[in-house]
């Protein structure tokens, strides 16, 4: 048949949380026509390189087709047997906490919602967490500090609309690419100065006016900076502040705060301070290099905290904007796919909220405290507590800290089971049970953006082999674990229905996620579903939140938090004298198993590598392209050397793509310590200390 002659379909992007629009038409052979759709509000009709590239990573090649147990093909009907036989045993033996799901932000909306409400509400724990963990777990701890709800006050039209842009830990260029566009273009409209603070001089700061290359983990210093800066130059916003509490501690905390330890110069730092306070419409972007911190949680409260004392929140042009590093991030936290919260934004400490839960689920119980999250799971896997563990759609082996540890308790766990569309990962080599699932062009359900809009994903090929879609694969275990009338769903339409439901219920305890108008859609308007903006409700369709001073916290009032500095966990010294940053290439995706498929893709970065100061070079007597032995507490990793003035001295880069079954190989994370964030779990991912030899 003529490609044509197939329908063009609608579609998201799988990659980053920019959550841009495309359109999709299946070529008849088993491939895809992909272009940029023009309607979608976040990209409006642009697409980076790795979205440009989706058509060349659909195919067949590589794709498990069937269920194995053992290695060995399977049937649906044993595997999914197994496995709720597997979960139910340990579960009888040894308690609701002796198992858990390990998630994924690429799961979509309607899987994440079954996957909760399985472990949350029918088997009793709250051991599921997700790869978001490692993403923006602090920002979700810092917005519900401030906010009382893990709330994205603005849009991504703020970019737009503002006059400065600081972008924070976030190589918008290459991560965020479409929205680091708009932005260039906003610049060139209007001249919007664009700020980058980063311990790196990375892509995104060839279109900056500013670039603050600031030691790493010291941005809370800077931003304390800024407030104490705020108040002393009669800039807070006194009538704002009503609205809050904690401005007084806040500012005690900044006034005894050191900007030393940024190693910016006090010109440097008044400069952008003075920028800041002259500018009324700011808008502060950050990304991982706030969250994936020991003082995340904190760094985004010192940021929040700026944005509150002046007001500038939640009005055109105003406000801070979290940027989530995964399609779905967003839906994760909405669905309560973190082992700290409840769906819709419910708390899991609320005694109120957890009856409300299990009331609408007809649940036998919702627990009332935090699941391990990732770092304490994969711990506990490791010690055999976990006994029967489900891993969705990710691939902890090589994405945890100290990488080669969390293998070693895949593998030793009692019990695994992988869901993913292939098996050629490092974590489904370790699994015991390995299930098929659709994949990206293949699946029906939504996802949630950075900014809130809530997308479709349809399907437009039809899924090779036996695979099956993650809400099915999922609720047919529940079904078999003996809770076949609350996992009796037929579609995605229906659970997006029932979850619309559920969040009416949160929006009577007042809680921020609100899509209730949507759950009488019937499925022909799911399918017809435009992008939508949330809150979604009978009075209220999407807009900004905070502009009215209205918060989520008990009294209505949002938080100031009173945050100091705090150094990375790790100290450099002899034995191990650089700071090791990571993070993405531009054109691969988290561990390539879909961008690895495009040659074109791999073309612009072809192999792992260390960025090192021509100074530490010398020093260490490195060449370019010398292969180097990278080696910190936890781990080695072998990478090519890349000399370049672009990181600081004593600071070293790697990217976190590439894989390799046996150390030492080019797993990053292998190097990195399993050290968390104290409010969030979030590891410092960034801030590692290694040395550095020949190969
Ligand atoms: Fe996909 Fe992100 Fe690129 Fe948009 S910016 S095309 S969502 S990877």
């Amino acid at each position: 048949m003529d490609g044509s002659t197939f329908p063009e379909i609608r579609s998201t992007c799988p990659y980053c949380g920019v959550g841009c629009g495309v359109l999709l038409r299946a070529d008849g052979q088993g491939g895809l026509d992909v272009r940029g759709d023009p309607d979608h509000p976040a990209n409006r009709g642009r697409l980076c390189s790795k979205g440009s590239a989706l058509a060349e990573t659909v195919g067949p090649e590589g794709r498990l087709l069937t269920p194995r147990i053992g290695g060995q093909q399977a049937s649906w009907a044993d595997a999914l047997g197994l496995v709720a036989d597997k979960f139910r045993a340990a579960i009888d033996r040894y308690g609701p906490d002796s198992v858990a799901f390990y998630v994924s932000g690429q799961l979509l909306t309607e899987d994440y919602y079954v996957a909760n409400k399985l472990m949350k509400g029918f088997i009793g724990s709250a051991n599921i967490d997700t790869n978001s963990r490692l993403c923006m777990a602090s920002t979700v701890a810092g917005h519900k500090r401030a906010f009382g709800t893990d709330t994205v006050p603005g849009t991504y039209e703020d970019l737009e609309e503002a006059d400065l842009v600081v972008l924070v830990g976030s190589n918008l260029a290459w991560c965020h690419p479409v929205l680091h566009q708009r932005l260039l273009a906003a610049k060139q409209a209007r001249g919007t100065r664009i700020v980058v603070i980063d311990p790196r001089r990375t892509a995104t700061c060839d279109g900056a006016d500013m670039h603050l290359a600031l030691q790493p983990g010291s941005d809370v210093a800077l931003f304390n900076r800024l407030l104490a800066m705020l108040y002393k130059g009669g800039l807070v916003d006194r009538r704002f502040l009503r609205h809050t509490d904690g401005f007084d501690a806040a500012l005690k905390a900044a006034c005894a705060d050191d900007t030393g330890v940024t190693g910016l110069s006090d010109a440097q730092i008044d400069a952008f301070c003075q920028l800041w306070l002259k500018t009324e419409k700011v808008v502060t972007v950050f990304g991982q290099g706030v969250n994936q911190s020991s003082s995340g949680s904190d760094k985004v409260n010192a940021i929040l905290n700026c944005h509150l004392a002046s007001g500038r929140i939640g009005k055109p042009g105003m406000g801070p904007l979290s940027v989530t590093g995964q399609p779905n991030a967003m839906g994760g936290r909405e669905v309560g796919g973190l082992a700290n919260m409840l769906a819709c934004h419910l708390d899991i400490e609320n005694p109120d909220h957890r009856t409300a839960i299990r009331d609408f689920w007809q649940a036998p119980a919702v627990p009332d405290a935090s699941g391990l999250k990732a770092v304490d799971m994969f711990r506990a896997v490791g010690d055999g507590r976990i006994k029967a563990l489900w891993i969705i759609h990710t691939n902890p082996a090589v994405s945890m800290p100290d990488a080669d540890i969390v293998s070693a308790a895949i593998k030793g766990c009692d019990f695994t089971v992988v869901s993913d569309i292939t098996a050629a990962t490092d974590t489904a080599r370790l699994a015991d049970v390995l299930l098929p699932a659709t994949a990206w062009a293949e699946k029906d359900g939504t996802v949630t953006n950075s900014d809130r809009t809530i997308s479709r994903q349809r399907s437009t090929l039809p899924p090779p082999g036996q695979a099956r879609p993650d809400w099915a694969i999922l609720a047919e275990v529940g079904r078999r674990m003996g809770f076949a009338r609350a996992f009796d769903y037929t579609s995605p339409a229906e659970i997006f229905r029932e979850y619309a439901r559920l969040s009416g219920i949160a929006g009577r305890f007042g809680r921020d996620f609100d899509i209730s108008g949507l759950m009488d859609l019937t499925d022909a308007d799911y399918d017809r579903l435009l992008p939508t903006r949330w809150p979604i409700t009978e009075t209220r369709r999407g807009g900004r939140f905070f502009g009215d001073g209205v918060f989520f916290h008990g009294d209505g009032k949002g938080r100031l938090i009173p945050v100091t500095y705090r150094a990375p966990a790790a100290q450099t010294g002899p034995r191990f004298p650089l700071r090791l940053n990571t993070g993405r290439v531009r054109d691969q995706w988290h561990t390539m198993t879909r961008t690895g498929l495009s040659p074109r893709l791999s073309a612009h970065l072809a192999e792992p590598f260390l960025e090192i100061h021509p100074v530490d070079a010398s020093a260490y007597g490195i060449s370019p392209a010398d292969l180097l032995r990278v080696i910190s507490p936890n781990g080695q990793a072998i990478l090519r050397a890349r000399i370049t003035d672009a990181v600081q001295p004593g600071q070293v880069f790697a990217p976190m793509h590439w894989t390799g079954e046996t150390a030492p190989s080019a797993r990053i994370d292998a190097l990195v310590a399993p050290v968390v964030d104290p409010v969030s779990g979030q590891p410092e991912s960034k801030a590692s200390v290694v040395a550095v030899t020949r190969f």
